[in-house]
């Protein structure tokens, strides 16, 4: 018997989500939310990937690298539950486990056999890259393991959800203002989807859970991509986008 293992990081993730704040809890929620598999090591090989194009979804391993520091309780909170009840770590879907690892259903867009930008020598190297949606991932997840979704297997139907048997449904109103609508506008070629991404971040309030359902006029801020967005909810059902400014990336 062994009571530890070594896994091998498999691949990077590339995600619009640069922080922890305003990632969506679940995958499949934020459907606007883009991201890149990149393959590193031997598995940056596209033998490995034969025949999952087949597949419209796949499961991704990863790790909690972000939070990984911060060890684990045997009790934590769920977000679901307001922030006010506790429940065992394996009750929930925290990031904050024993083995810091998480599992997200992704949709698989397409598998691109590129190349690397050329080094100072001028090689390139062959890169395998899954593009990927409705992610819920920190931009840098560490990957260790990509299985297909396979539905027969993995629809359960009539399965109980215990506290958690519903997507959260918020119905918040997003309104941007027009300084912010100029900087979507600016950037709508490089970022077509940014406007759609922001609205469907914000419209599942990532509050904290004790601000739930309340009015606040605190401003938040939240990175996407490269852009820093500020935004303010002083009413429950509106949340007002109040500027999206591009992060210069001559910036120190
Ligand atoms: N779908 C996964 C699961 O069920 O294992 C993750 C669920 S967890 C509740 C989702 C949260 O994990 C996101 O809201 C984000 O804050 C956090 N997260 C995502 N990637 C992370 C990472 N690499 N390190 C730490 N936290 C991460």
């Amino acid at each position: 018997m062994t009571d530890s293992v070594n896994l091998n990081v498999i691949g990077t993730i590339d995600s619009p989500y640069k922080e922890k704040f305003a990632i969506p809890r679940q995958p499949g929620i934020v459907t606007a939310a883009q991201g890149q598999l990149r393959l590193t090591g031997s598995a940056n090989n596209a033998e490995l990937v034969r025949g999952l194009e087949q597949f419209s979804h796949i499961w991704l391993l990863f790790v909690f690298h972000g939070t990984q520091a911060q060890g684990w309780k045997p009790l934590v909170r769920p977000p679901r539950l307001g922030g006010n009840k506790k429940l065992g770590v394996f009750a929930t879907r925290s990031t904050f486990r024993p083995n810091p690892i998480g599992m997200s259903v992704v949709k698989l867009d397409r598998i691109e056999q590129g190349f690397t930008a050329q080094d100072n020598a001028g090689q390139r190297a062959s890169q395998v890259i899954l593009h990927i949606s409705e992610l819920d991932l920190l931009d840098g997840t560490p990957i260790i393991d990509i299985k297909p979704y396979v539905p027969y297997a993995d629809i359960i139907e009539n399965a109980h959800g215990g506290y958690a048997q519903e997507q959260p449904n918020n119905n918040i109103k997003v309104i941007f203002s027009s300084a912010a609508l100029v900087t979507l506008d600016n950037n709508s070629e490089h970022y077509p989807r940014l406007q759609n991404l922001v609205e469907q971040v914000l419209n599942q309030d990532p509050r904290p859970a004790y601000k739930q359902n309340k009015a606040d006029d605190k401003i938040y801020g939240m990175t996407l991509y490269d852009f820093n967005i500020n935004w303010q909810m002083t009413d429950i059902s509106t949340l007002h986008v109040i500027a999206i400014e591009e992060i210069s990336s001559n910036a120190v």
